[in-house]
């Protein structure tokens, strides 16, 4: 549907001078040290074209911490392999609260609105877990095949740091489990969880990975991940519960698929066309990057490509 473009590197130039003279950009993550430390004005962005070539502005080689931007690909991974059944056990809502809330929860027999909160990300990672015995491991491995980046690996650091500031996931896990709607142990299922937080990925890394999704569910090596179908729902939620309770603002402003990450990290899908990743730590009261989604605010304004 779109016209061929050769590149949208002067769209990226033009968005990253502009980002660079606006002051103001929100506060990285605090709740662990390993991110309160992230420099604010770090900025990068880089753009995936289906057929794999990447192609990027300012910092988009550096590797920051991908924290729930993982959350779509668990998804991802687990609906490859158990279809349908997920959803009897993670809904498909936006929350409309911030991404750690715990109160609907109790309303709704345990089962978590969407899998993009971090108590439906906990629910997709225990399914994965049960499947593959390594849910991080599994996780891993994708994001490096479709990188093509062999050098991705865990922070364990960030992991440890998640662990000792982990008492809200750790809640959250065992009010589910009271439920039945955790499998594993709670601490494997942690465990598993902090790990799959912790990987570093850079923006090239990250939109590379997520390729799939704009190629309606094929792989780097095309073979196929998900049905065309199963890759329009993963599209769906992340428009409407990809950002949390900013979800209705950001698809207003930016108008793609997005999934974001405290690290300051945020994904974006054109379907058939390409996929986007920026990066920028400081965050705003909900989580998400400040400069980020300005950025994407301003790529999809500028190039007016966007689902709608
Ligand atoms: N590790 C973070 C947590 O579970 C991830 C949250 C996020 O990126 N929104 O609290």
């Amino acid at each position: 549907p779109y016209p061929p473009s050769p590149t949208f590197q002067p769209v990226l130039e033009r968005i990253a001078t502009e980002i660079g003279q606006t002051p103001g950009r929100g506060r990285p993550a605090d709740y662990i040290p390993a991110l309160a430390a992230c420099d604010p004005r770090r900025f990068g962005m880089a753009v995936a074209e289906i057929d794999g070539t990447v192609y990027g502005v300012g910092d988009w080689r550096q590797p920051f911490s991908t924290q729930s931007i993982t959350k779509v690909f668990t998804l991802a991974l687990d609906l490859a392999r158990e279809g349908d059944e997920l959803w009897e056990h993670v809904g498909r809502e936006p929350s409309g609260n911030p991404f750690n809330s715990l109160v609907q929860l109790e309303y709704e027999n345990g089962i978590p609105r969407n899998p993009f909160i971090n108590a439906g990300a906990l629910v997709v990672t225990d399914r994965l877990q049960t499947r593959t015995g390594d849910a991080a491991g599994t996780l891993l491995a994708f994001l490096r095949a479709e990188s093509g980046n062999a050098e991705l690996t865990f922070d364990k650091e960030v992991a440890a740091s998640e662990a000792t500031h982990g008492d809200r996931n750790a809640a959250l896990a065992h009010f589910m489990a009271s439920y039945g709607n955790i499998d594993n142990p709670v601490p494997v299922l942690l465990e598993q969880y902090f790990r799959q937080c912790s990987i570093e990925a850079s923006c090239a890394d990250l939109a590379l990975a997520t390729s799939f999704l704009a190629r309606h569910g094929l792989r780097a090596d095309g073979s196929r991940l998900l049905t065309q179908s199963q890759a329009k729902q993963v599209n769906a939620v992340m428009l409407t519960c990809g950002t949390y309770d900013a979800a209705g603002d950001f698809a207003y402003r930016v108008g793609l698929p997005g999934k974001s990450g405290v690290g300051g990290g945020i994904i974006a899908v054109v379907p058939g066309r390409c996929t986007l990743c920026v990066w920028s730590p400081g965050l705003d009261e909900r989580g998400n990057s400040v400069a980020g989604v300005a950025a994407l605010d301003r790529f999809t304004t500028l190039t007016g490509v966007s689902v709608f």
